[in-house]
């Protein structure tokens, strides 16, 4: 089989909920991935930064493959001996004192959601069925109807309504507007990306979140943090918000906490606000099972041990230094922070990000377009200088041909 069949087999059987690249990946080692001809690629999307430790990262992938071996899934219907050690690791980790495991980064943000307004009934005292939560503007935080009840992109939530109520949405990036919007005594919490992500790596003004953070304080509302695509070192430190010492009270991890092993989500906050939730209130059958307990707490190891937020911070200066020295009448921006970058394109002849990225691909490097005009480049952070330099140079030589 080749490449066009195998994109027709998907295309047949699989349900058209994406829009790939037409490349068909069977392998992937560290920074790089090989499509079903044998053709080598730089990753520059890291799976949407889920592999920040890099493709089969050997520690991770045998961490799993001896849990494998031994126990799967007990459901938590039982105790299971290696939930309790993830727990506390992870918790001493980040520094909370509870976690909720999860699977998915939506399901972690719904849960998310049922904590904050259950912490807002029991704890802060709010009327039943009044509870509140503040988005942003742009927001992503993934596809469950709750979630997109929140968006305001119409991709997103356009023909799935009816929506679930209680949110309100603010620009992203506006102090004045959410110190408006806190003056209702009805919100429970703030939910936000410290970078928009899928919006295009939207990254807030200097000071943004340490301001949203003292406001949510002042009026006794929970602060939370989805990290599930900035966090576990793609911005150059563990989590985004440590940028600017902010310690949110929900924290939503997901994607790399697993080096893209396998699905894994958590949910970190204090004894006050994760014990409002009881038995019986919330869960998932996979959630915490031993194998995602084993992965996560070496896919957590490898990005202290191999200094991934400081390969992050320092190869991001010099990705996007390089990226602005490029003389390209398509490149209108370049913006990010560690390894999480994009560059805004100005469309030119007819042709947009999406050729871009296909005539990347066929350069070596595969990126993808989020919306028409921008490109992420958000490669594994195991990357090197010497590695940075060569994709810089796919990506010039690619720019010219246009
Ligand atoms: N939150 C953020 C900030 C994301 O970027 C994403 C996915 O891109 C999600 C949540 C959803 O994660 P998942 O696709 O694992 O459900």
């Amino acid at each position: 089989m080749n490449t066009q069949d195998y994109i027709e087999r998907e295309g047949k059987y699989g349900a058209h909920n994406y829009h790939p690249l037409p490349v068909v990946l069977e392998k992937g080692e560290g920074i790089f991935v090989w499509d079903v001809e044998g053709k080598k690629y730089y990753d520059f999307l890291s799976a949407y930064s889920a592999v920040n430790q890099g493709h089969c990262h050997p520690k991770i992938v045998k961490a799993l493959t001896d849990q494998a071996k031994v126990l799967n899934l007990t459901s938590r219907a039982f105790y299971s001996a290696a939930l309790g050690e993830y727990e506390e690791y992870v918790t001493k980790y980040f520094g909370y004192d509870k976690v909720l495991p999860m699977n998915s980064g939506a399901e972690a943000d719904e849960t998310a959601l049922k904590l904050c307004r259950k912490w807002g009934y029991d704890v802060k005292g709010i009327e039943e069925n009044k509870a509140k939560i503040i988005v942003c503007d742009g927001n992503f935080h993934g596809r469950t109807i709750t979630i997109i009840s929140m968006s305001t992109d119409p991709e997103s939530y356009k023909g799935f309504g009816p929506y679930t109520p209680g949110f309100e949405v603010v620009p992203y990036n506006d102090i004045p507007a959410l110190e408006k919007a806190l003056e209702d005594p009805n919100v429970a919490g703030f939910l936000v990306e410290p970078i928009q992500g899928e919006a295009g790596v939207y990254v807030p003004e200097d000071g943004y979140l340490k301001a949203a953070y003292d406001l949510c304080k002042a009026k006794n509302v929970l602060f939370i943090a989805d990290e599930v695509q900035t966090g576990i070192a793609r911005t150059g430190k563990l989590l985004a918000v440590d940028h600017e010492d902010v310690h949110p009270d929900i924290l939503i991890l997901g994607k790399a906490i697993s080096g893209g092993v396998y699905p894994i989500s958590a949910v970190l906050a204090d004894d006050d606000i994760m014990l409002a939730i009881k038995p019986g209130e919330h869960g998932s059958t996979y959630g915490g099972n031993p194998m995602a307990a084993k992965v996560a707490i070496a896919a957590l190891e490898v990005v202290k041990e191999e200094k991934l937020a400081e390969n992050a911070e320092r190869l991001g200066k010099i990705f996007r230094d390089e990226l602005r020295k490029i003389d390209s009448d398509m490149i209108e921006l370049v913006r990010g922070k560690g390894l999480l970058n994009a560059v805004i394109i100005k469309p030119k002849n007819g042709k947009f990000a999406w050729d871009v990225c296909v005539a990347m691909k066929e350069n070596g490097l595969i990126a993808k377009p989020t919306h028409d005009h921008i490109i992420r480049f958000a490669p594994p952070l195991v990357i090197t200088e010497e590695q940075i330099m060569e994709a810089v140079e796919i990506i010039k030589k690619t720019l010219a041909q246009f």
